[in-house]
């Protein structure tokens, strides 16, 4: 018995509820080794002896061969005395104090259920909610930890003998598979219409036609509603349009297979491999131009977001369409519909009918949204799929509550040296966001099973996410951060260091120190601090908010500046009444309700108006995101505007007068939209490089973090990031979480948990 050992491996990082505890069995069976293995609060715990070299091939498998949905975060081994046990057992799961554990995001129907599911004598043939360890819903059924069936909102279906006995099967795919059910016991479909009520398969086949014949069904999927419509069919997808409100924002779509997606998009290696794992995400991809998907599913751009199917009820359905519009289930600004009875009251103006289903889902999750830049995956909307897949903080720091931004607000709980972002929450414009908020708030301490020792908040008095920070206090310490600052501790985070960095931060808008609006920010800094080393020359801002909602707004007041009050005749702005740009001209001379500001969303927003895009937006960013769209291939050859630089104070200003007095000269000269679109980014992108370089002699070339909403501009980041590289720059873009305003509470919780108190 020389070489006879004894091993207590702990596992830590996503190990339950995803097949952990039977995988270990069989690579424990396979080498002949006896044991057992358990859940505790932690992760997993294995005891496992045998011949030493057994135990390291085990060890080695353990870490190579791991199932799809676990994710090891450490693994510690320790020696202890053999037992002579024989035979490998996986016992109950033990409490402990202390809980780390993580509950597993949802994830798409695998490929073995989905083979039964289109199995006729498989007896889930056609089921709409198969799963096994290997998949199913996960964070959007959970209720509390520790993550077992009495635990999900699956308590609400008794297992029958047969699914009860595949549960207690340590060598069944559904061994302790919390969602295990089939029709006799598990949830049901259901389809409501004014005229018909029908239940199970029935219900899913009349959907199909109907959904032919154009109708918009909203449809519960694993963290929300759906509203589908069939994605070819110009009259049906117009209508979705008008009955939600929705006139320009790009929908997404979603095709049973890759040579769907195929017809109507065209697809790299990488991101095929983005559509098809297990996340499930919304892809951006560029769009063909013969494709038959209808004009109106994403008008103004050239990129259509597409996902592939993850609930085996969309298996089920889209056989039949090239691509069904799935949008999220819910009115412009209202977080996304997720109960049944709610679902029916905030959809009824917009669907036609039902199909839904009576899993309840206890955490809504939107679809995530994800894209290429610069050759790797950037997240727009960091949801379900991802959440609450932890992001790993540089230390160990006090546990901090982050409560996000107003925009796109999403929260961040830490535990030791690991952030927990929650699923997307919205913009916190109406009661019912808020209370979301609050609510995922409640949830995420419960799971994490932390207690927060200081809450971190923006900067801004009157955002409504630090009103709840205030509530929410007590004794707990509060920590305001800066904005961009956030961002540029988010970018650093996400790419494991810790600064100091230049971040070059371009956003909408953010409080800045000074009380103005900030969002095109040079800085210099690192989790602890930053100084503000150059920004966009302020500009009044007419109107506030207003202006945000109004290219022609910030139009005119780049002129006002450049031209000094005599101003040229620009045409598109001519379709402005002339009375109210001659109040504008007061508002802007008078700065009365101007205040100012350094965005350069809204420089983007005074381009694109001056060139004709539009005078009014009717969602954030659009106005920028179309002025992209303009650039053609050869537009990365056009030579970009300049600017210059005024030292004033100590800061540097950036003035844009020499880049805005090219676009009225060039619109004089009638040069293309298109051109000066690529004169625009690249003058930018030049922009950026020049004030690194010039950073870089005073603190040395660092790296260079680019982070703030703007970035999510494919063709500015991705110059950016070459020309900074060619001046040899490190650059750092997102990768783990989204560089706007969903990434910010990552940010705010690095940057609070550095403060002593
Ligand atoms: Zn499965
Ligand atoms: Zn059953
Ligand atoms: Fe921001």
């Amino acid at each position: 018995m020389m070489n006879h050992k004894r091993h207590l491996i702990r596992v830590a990082g996503i190990v339950q509820g995803v097949g952990f505890r039977p995988f270990v069995y069989r690579l424990a069976k396979q080498r002949k080794l006896s044991g057992l293995v358990f859940n505790d609060s932690h992760g997993v715990q294995i005891e496992i002896e045998g011949a030493q070299h057994s135990l390291s091939d085990f060890s080695r498998a353990l870490q190579a061969e791991l199932p799809v949905l676990a994710s090891i975060s450490a693994v510690t081994v320790t020696e202890q005395q053999p037992l002579g046990e024989q035979g490998f057992r996986i016992t109950e799961s033990a409490a402990s104090a202390g809980r780390s554990a993580q509950i597993a995001p949802d994830s798409n129907v695998c490929s073995d259920c989905l083979q039964e599911l289109f199995d006729p004598q498989d007896r889930r043939y056609r089921y709409p909610f198969i799963n096994c360890t290997n998949c199913g819903p996960r964070y959007s059924i959970v209720t509390d930890i520790p993550y077992d069936r009495p635990k999900t909102t699956m308590v609400d279906f008794p297992m029958c003998p047969v699914c009860q006995a595949e549960y207690d099967d340590p060598v069944s795919r559904r061994f302790h598979a919390q969602p295990n059910a089939c029709a006799e016991c598990g949830p049901q479909v259901s389809l409501l219409a004014d005229d018909l009520m029908l239940t199970g398969d029935a219900a899913v086949v009349e959907t199909i036609s109907r959904l032919k014949q154009g109708q918009i069904v909203a449809i519960k999927g694993v963290g929300g509603y759906h509203l589908a419509v069939d994605a070819s069919n110009d009259d049906a997808v117009r209508r979705l349009r008008q009955r939600k409100h929705r006139d320009e924002k790009p929908f997404a779509v979603m095709s049973l297979d890759l040579q769907r997606v195929q017809q109507y998009v065209q697809l790299s290696e990488l991101d095929e491999r983005l559509l098809s794992g297990v996340e499930r995400p919304i892809v951006l991809l560029l769009r063909r131009a013969d494709g038959p998907l209808s004009d109106q599913v994403a008008p103004m751009n050239k990129y259509v977001g597409t996902m592939l199917p993850y609930a085996p009820l969309h298996y089920l359905l889209l056989e039949e369409f090239t691509a069904l519009v799935m949008t999220s289930g819910n009115q412009s600004d209202e977080p996304i519909a997720f109960k049944n009875s709610e679902a029916q009251e905030r959809l009824e103006s917009i669907a036609d009918c039902y199909l839904q289903h009576d899993r309840r889902i206890h955490i809504q999750t939107d679809d995530s949204i994800v894209r290429l830049l610069d050759g790797q995956p950037v997240l727009y909307r960091r949801s379900r799929g991802y959440v609450p897949r932890g992001v790993c903080l540089p230390a160990d720091q006090p546990s901090v509550l982050a409560v996000g931004a107003e925009l796109k607000n999403c929260i961040c709980l830490t535990r030791n040296g690991q952030a927990f972002l929650s699923q997307h929450i919205g913009d916190l414009k109406n009661q019912r966001v808020v209370d979301s908020l609050r609510q995922a708030i409640t949830h995420q301490q419960s799971l994490l099973e932390v207690k927060p020792e200081m809450i971190a908040h923006d900067l801004h008095p009157d955002y409504l996410s630090t009103h709840v920070a205030q509530d929410l206090a007590g004794d707990l310490p509060l920590v305001a951060v800066q904005h961009h600052h956030a961002h540029l501790a988010s970018c650093l985070v996400d790419n494991g260091q810790t600064g100091p960095a230049i971040g070059v931060i371009f956003d909408g808008i953010g409080y800045g120190s000074d009380g103005h609006i900030w969002g095109g920010e040079f800085l210099v800094g690192d989790l602890y601090d930053f100084d503000r080393i150059a920004h966009l020359k302020y500009l009044p801002m007419p109107g506030g908010d207003a202006a945000t909602r109004e290219p022609w707004r910030m139009a005119l007041s780049y002129l006002h500046s450049a031209f000094a009050g005599d101003i040229p005749e620009i045409q598109a702005l001519q379709e402005v009444p002339a009375k109210d740009r001659k109040l504008l001209g007061q508002m802007i001379e008078k700065r009365l309700n101007a205040p100012l500001t350094s965005s350069v969303g809204r420089l983007f927003d005074a381009v694109a108006a001056m060139i004709g895009l539009r005078n009014r937006v009717s969602y954030e960013g659009q106005a920028a995101l179309e002025l992209e769209m303009l650039i053609e291939d050869n537009g990365a050859g056009e030579a970009g505007y300049s600017f210059t630089l005024v030292e004033s104070a100590g800061s540097l200003q950036i003035d844009t007068a020499p880049l805005i007095r090219s676009v009225v000269s060039d619109l004089q000269a009638e040069v293309p939209v298109a051109q000066i679109s690529a004169r625009f980014h690249n003058g930018m992108a030049q922009m950026i490089v020049d004030l690194c370089q010039r950073i870089a002699v005073d603190r040395g070339r660092l790296p260079v973090a680019l982070s703030g909403g703007v970035f999510q501009n494919r063709y500015l980041a991705e110059r950016a990031a070459k020309l900074l590289r060619q001046a040899e720059f490190e650059v750092l873009l997102h990768r783990q979480v989204p560089p706007n305003d969903g990434g910010l509470a990552l940010g705010q919780a690095a940057i609070a948990g550095r403060k002593n108190f």
